[in-house]
Formats: C-alpha cells, structure tokens, sequence
C-alpha cells in the first residue's frame, strides 16, 4: 500500500477527502495533491513515483 484516500466523515459539507502517501508502510500524514499527468509525485524517502491514474485508484478503492 503507498497511497490512501480518506473522506472526513465530520465535514459533510466538503465531501472530498484527502490524499495521504504511505511511506514505508507509515502514512504520512501530509496531504496531497492529485499528480498531474506531466508531473507525478515523487517521494524522496523510498522513491515511489505516484501518478495520476494511482489517485484515481485509491478514491475509488480507499486504497492503492
Ligand atoms: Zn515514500
């Protein structure tokens, strides 16, 4: 697992969640923006790239 999505059951409001990378089986509690398709996120502790298509997986599923 290094990417999951969270919705924030307490603001119904703003249904949309946030991005979390997991670092090393540690989330990292920084929020995300979604990659853009030029630009995937790249962490500099364990050297994942996450791309787009990888955000769009963990909304859907929770969890990538
Ligand atoms: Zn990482």
């Amino acid at each position: 697992m290094v990417l999951i999505y969270e919705s924030d059951p307490l603001d119904d409001e703003n249904a949309r969640g946030k991005f979390y990378h997991v670092c090393r089986g540690r989330v990292d509690r920084t929020p995300l923006a979604v990659a853009q398709d030029d630009r995937p996120y790249e962490c500099g502790q364990c050297g994942i790239e996450l791309e787009t298509e990888d955000f769009l997986m963990a909304l859907q599923k929770g969890s990538v």
